[in-house]
């Protein structure tokens, strides 16, 4: 079992960690004031430990130091007074009554207003004849001012009673802004001094601080500016976070390179017959990462890669020859799709290139039962089945091959990383290509798959015609519902997608089923099919399949079409509520059409009005059918967080870094990463020690492990 597969043990974890940095990682509860209820809430709000309120920024800041004479306070607005007390009012007869007391510079006066107030303790805080400073808002009441509760009473003689300056932090329900600071304050006050992990000439050449002195600054803002992610403290600690981020993925990627694959070369003879057989020729785009994969396959090292490409740019055939290439060795190669449907239309393109080859191709989903399960089975482990395409059921412990050399995962969102791991355990070292339709910028996968290698489809296959693409207000429905009931009459068929909001599934399904019963009122009972993510797999199965087959006009869905099913003959996507979705979404689904050679069109239905920005994401559908183009457009449009979507596992979350406004410090960091491992691999030197807290901070105890495994 190699090392990076094994999974991180919290005892041992704690073991390793530098003592340097326990206190950090200790429960929240051990800090004053945060007992097992206010835990709960921080962690939500920040995380569980002390580290996490630490990488947890302020989201805002309250500024006390504007100090106006009490004739210039400006209303309504956060201030600081300095005042002397004049006298307390007799307390008040009724319960709802306020206490007050009233003060005055040498401008004029202002009443103290207290509700519930406790006269003893204001007598005390606020002795008559006693100069304080106070601050709160002001509001004007029946021509007076008055400050209601001040958020703080001071002495002017003892400074640090009150702060200027105060970080506001994320909050949750039942977690008041004072406590949360207050526990940010404490874990700020136990940042440990470190020997720093940053290249001495690199901190200079930018003008950043030391990490302690940068993670003061952060939770302490004196002005707004040092709240902006492009604050030079605030970059120093995203470039850490990021460092650390490349570190450990360029570690975990040379642990896997060490341990050894196997060399797969194959004679090209199975190829060539496939090629024969194939009604086209690949594209440039095809080639080059045929190319990139062979290199890898005939290396000893184990290949990882990820193969990124548009919806019809061509993988499947990609992944066809790679496999032809794997059997050639008399070895044998998965194909796992992420559906039944999908697995299904592979083995239905692919047979007929694995019969010219003359190559046994099988499927195994888990609709295979008992005999003809146990059948399969028997074949695959005696070597008889040469490529196995399935779903998730080539997970299962009692699938076993004779031989595996080779597992491809297509649609790779849909399986996590654990998932990923189990399938290639299933063969000595199998070497992995992993497919994917959505296409990532440039930053995000360096982020989120910097442990592979990188192969990407640009190039569509010729002959595909543009997808017309429109915007039309949801006012318009009618006339685009005439105007499908026309194309149906024709022939044609349509998706109609119908958005699926997480927060109320319940809701949207109703919304899908309406529009199900207006569209069967208006095209015809028998031609309208509807599939939504309630439904089983069968049931969802059934429904497209007869779509695929034609017999039904429109399919109602919502986003389960997301995934690459194949209905060449659909010529026309209709989103509704395209302004909900994702651009990386909307290209994909508008992927689904457009593959034949008839002249196709994608309708986005929105809801006016559209945001700045919102117009902004449908305007680059309708200019360019380029995922890679659209999915760096999205990325700018919205920021990291949005694009990934909190769903989209595989993603890290980082805590100070922000893609959409630190790329560059990402190229950065993943240089100096790079270079850090040519010089130092094993992290030995004085400054590879202070790299290894670095990963310990960040919680890459994974990655600093293999370290000291050696
Ligand atoms: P992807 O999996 O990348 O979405 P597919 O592999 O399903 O795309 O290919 C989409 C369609 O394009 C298929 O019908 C396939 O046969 C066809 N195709 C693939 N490569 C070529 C090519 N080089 N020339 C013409 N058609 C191609
Ligand atoms: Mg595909």
């Amino acid at each position: 079992m190699e090392k990076w597969k094994t999974p991180v043990n919290s005892a041992m974890q704690s073991l390793m960690r530098p003592a340097i940095l326990n206190p950090l990682f200790a429960d929240v509860t051990v800090l004053a004031g945060v007992g097992p209820k206010i835990a709960a809430l921080i962690a939500r709000a920040a995380g569980p430990r002390i580290v996490d309120l630490l990488l947890t920024a302020p989201a805002g800041l309250v500024d006390r130091s504007f100090r106006p004479k009490i004739a210039d306070a400006p209303m309504g607005r956060i201030l600081t007074l300095d005042i002397t007390v004049d006298r307390h009012d007799a307390p008040p007869k009724g319960r709802r009554l306020p206490y007050k007391v009233i003060c005055s510079d040498e401008t004029g006066y202002v009443t103290l207003v207290f509700f519930h107030a406790r006269a003893d303790y204001l007598k005390k805080t606020l002795p008559e004849g006693a100069r304080r400073l106070v601050s709160g808002k002001i509001e004007d009441f029946n021509g007076a001012r008055q400050m209601a509760h001040p958020d703080y009473i001071a002495d002017p003689d003892k400074p640090g009673d009150m702060p200027e300056f105060e970080p506001v932090y994320p909050l949750t329900a039942g977690l008041s802004a004072a406590v949360m600071r207050k526990a940010a304050a404490q874990a700020v006050a136990r940042a440990p001094d470190l020997a720093e992990w940053q290249d001495e000439s690199w901190l200079k050449a930018r003008g950043w601080s030391g990490w302690k002195t940068a993670m003061q600054a952060l939770h302490g803002p004196r002005d707004q500016s040092a709240l902006s992610l492009l604050s030079p403290d605030r970059q120093r600690l995203a470039y850490d976070e990021l460092l650390a981020n490349q570190l450990a993925l360029m570690l975990i990627r040379k642990a896997r390179i060490k341990s050894r694959g196997r060399a797969i070369n194959g004679d090209g003879r199975l190829l060539a017959k496939a090629k024969k057989a194939l009604p086209f020729s690949l594209t440039d785009a095809q080639k080059d990462a045929l190319g990139d994969v062979f290199a890898d396959m005939r290396a000893p090292e184990r290949m990882v890669r990820l193969l990124q490409g548009d919806v019809g740019s061509g993988k499947t055939i990609v992944a066809l020859f790679a496999m032809l290439a794997a059997v050639e060795t008399s070895a044998q190669a998965a194909l796992m799709a992420p559906t039944e449907i999908l697995a299904r239309q592979h083995l239905e393109t692919l047979a007929p290139l694995a019969a010219a080859a003359g190559i046994s191709m099988e499927i195994l989903t888990g609709r295979d039962k008992s005999a003809a399960r146990a059948e399969k089975l028997a074949r695959l482990g005696a070597g008889e089945i040469d490529i196995l395409i399935g779903t998730h059921a080539l997970f299962q412990e009692e699938v076993a091959f004779r031989n595996l050399a080779l597992v491809v995962i297509d649609e790779q969102h849909r399986f996590g990383v654990r998932q990923r791991i189990a399938l290639t355990q299933k063969g000595p070292k199998p070497d992995l290509l992993v497919m994917t339709a959505t296409p990532i910028p440039r930053t995000l996968s360096l982020t989120a798959y910097g442990d592979m290698d990188h192969s990407r489809i640009t190039e569509k296959p010729p002959g595909r015609k543009p997808v017309d693409t429109r915007t039309v207000p949801m006012s318009r429905i009618d006339e685009i519902i005439a105007g499908l009931n026309r194309a149906a009459a024709k022939g044609e068929q349509a998706y109609w997608v119908c958005p699926l909001v997480e927060e109320s599934e319940l809701l949207d399904l109703t919304a899908a089923e309406e529009r199900f019963e207006s569209l069967k009122a208006a095209i015809g009972g028998e031609r309208v099919g509807l599939v939504h993510g309630r439904m089983s797999g069968p049931e969802k199965d059934a429904v497209m399949e007869r779509f695929y087959r034609g017999e039904l006009a429109v399919l109602i869905a919502t986003t389960v079409i997301e995934v690459g099913v194949n209905a060449p003959n659909a010529t026309i996507m209709i989103i509704e509520h395209a302004e909900r979705f994702g651009l990386a979404q909307l290209h994909q689904l508008r992927g689904r059409v457009g593959r034949g050679d008839k002249k196709s069109s994608c309708i986005l239905l929105y809801k006016p009005p559209l945001g700045e920005t919102a117009t902004a994401r449908l305007k680059v559908l309708r200019d360019t059918e380029d995922g890679f183009v659209i999915a760096e457009e999205d990325l700018r449009l919205r920021g990291a967080g949005d694009v990934l979507g909190a769903a989209q596992s595989g993603f890290p979350r980082f805590r100070l870094a922000d893609i959409a406004v630190h790329g560059e410090l990402l190229a950065a960091a993943r240089d100096d990463a790079k270079l850090i491992l040519e010089r130092d691999a094993e992290l030995k030197s004085p400054r590879g020690e202070a790299l290894k807290t670095l990963l310990y901070l960040f919680s890459r105890d994974d990655a600093a492990k293999l370290l000291s495994a050696g």
